[in-house]
């Protein structure tokens, strides 16, 4: 997959996602995480959102813009949740 998505229905609502970018995650109406918008900030947020997730089912998928600062780190820290 090259675009981040969340397993939702794994979803416990703990908030640490939407803590870090509420634009880009976002609660259904089971209140369950989704990607809202990948392009709502920085392939950074969505890694340390998948290195936050207690359940693990925040997958990062590839960044979106390779100019981003320090892209390699982040693309090496997703590697595990893809
Ligand atoms: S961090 Fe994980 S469990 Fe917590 S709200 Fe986000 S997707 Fe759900």
């Amino acid at each position: 997959m090259d675009e981040a998505y969340i397993d939702t229905e794994l979803c416990t609502a703990c908030n640490e996602c939407l803590i870090i970018n509420s634009r880009i995650f976002a609660y259904n109406d089971k209140k369950q995480a989704y990607v809202k918008d990948p392009k709502a900030g920085s392939f950074r947020d969505i890694v340390k959102a998948a290195e936050k997730c207690p359940v693990k089912i925040i997958h990062p998928g590839k960044p979106l813009d390779m100019n981003e600062k320090k892209i390699e780190k982040w693309i090496e820290r997703a590697k595990k949740y893809n």
